[in-house]
């Protein structure tokens, strides 16, 4: 009984993959074998180190959540809705330093590697995210009061809403897109042409790019091209994970003096190239 509602979102998740997998062959977008390969692999990986970056990361929220001076009931829908929002909030921080801190960027790298976007470009994830620390987003939230477990339940949310938004076959969504994040938005965050860099970083809401100024909008005269702007084609899960640490670690090397190091790991991984 516990099993049966993660098995019925994979079947879902299963089936959205096989009818995108006919919609781009029907379309003849092509469907690349080792793109898809390279995204498994990274997957499994991440279900692997996840479960040890989920645990470090909930037990220092956990116990930073004992020192808050209130504590929200979960009973209250209104802790829930208020939650959301906030919750909303951190990941938009999380997510905009995973891009602009080259330390935190060697993490999130991984998910915007995939030159073909697809559902399964949303598995995709980083191993090393306890290490980047860009979670320290949502240390206020729990400072605050909020239970690191609605914390969590959101972001599982979250997560699964944005399985939805990789893909070519959904395309505008009219008056949604004002409020929600849609695929057309999180196409343009993963494309690799200039205008579109460093856009749309919301999870499940666009609203917080809308206020601060990080919004762009899908065009139909700038095709979309996906990847990373130093291109990485590899299929290999361990050199998708780990290639901008070792970059990183080139730079670092390179540098002088620990200021200079601070300064490698803390800038905008636009500025390292
Ligand atoms: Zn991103
Ligand atoms: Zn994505």
């Amino acid at each position: 009984m516990m099993y049966d509602r993660p098995r019925g979102l994979l079947l879902a998740a299963a089936l959205v993959v096989l009818a995108e997998l006919g919609w781009r062959l029907a379309t003849k977008r092509g469907y690349d074998v080792k793109v898809a390969a390279g995204s498994l692999a990274v997957a499994a990986g991440n279900l692997v180190f996840g479960v040890a970056n989920g645990a470090v990361i909930y037990l220092v929220l956990n116990s930073l959540w004992t020192l808050a001076p209130v504590r929200w009931p979960l009973e209250d829908w209104r802790t829930w809705a208020v939650g959301f929002l906030l919750t909303e909030l951190a990941y938009y921080v999380f997510h905009r330093m995973s891009h602009e801190v080259r330390w935190m960027w060697a993490s999130h790298a991984v998910h915007h590697s995939s030159e073909e976007l697809t559902f399964l470009s949303a598995i995709r994830l980083g191993w090393t995210n306890a290490l980047s620390g860009a979670w320290i987003a949502y240390v206020p939230l729990v400072l605050i009061g909020f239970d690191p477990r609605l914390v969590l339940v959101l972001l599982a949310f979250n997560l699964r809403y944005q399985f939805f938004l990789h893909t070519e076959m959904i395309g505008r969504l009219g008056p949604l897109e004002w409020v929600l994040n849609t695929p057309a938005h999180h196409r343009v965050h993963h494309g690799c042409n200039q205008i579109y860099l460093d856009r749309n970083y919301g999870g499940v809401l666009i609203i917080y790019d809308r206020m601060f100024g990080t919004f762009a909008a899908e065009r139909a005269d700038e095709p979309i091209r996906y990847g990373l702007t130093t291109g990485l084609s590899s299929a290999n899960p361990f050199v998708l994970a780990f290639d901008e640490w070792r970059r990183l670690f080139v730079d670092l090397r390179a540098a002088p003096n620990w200021r200079a190091r601070l300064a490698v790991a803390l800038r905008s991984p636009g500025d390292a190239s």
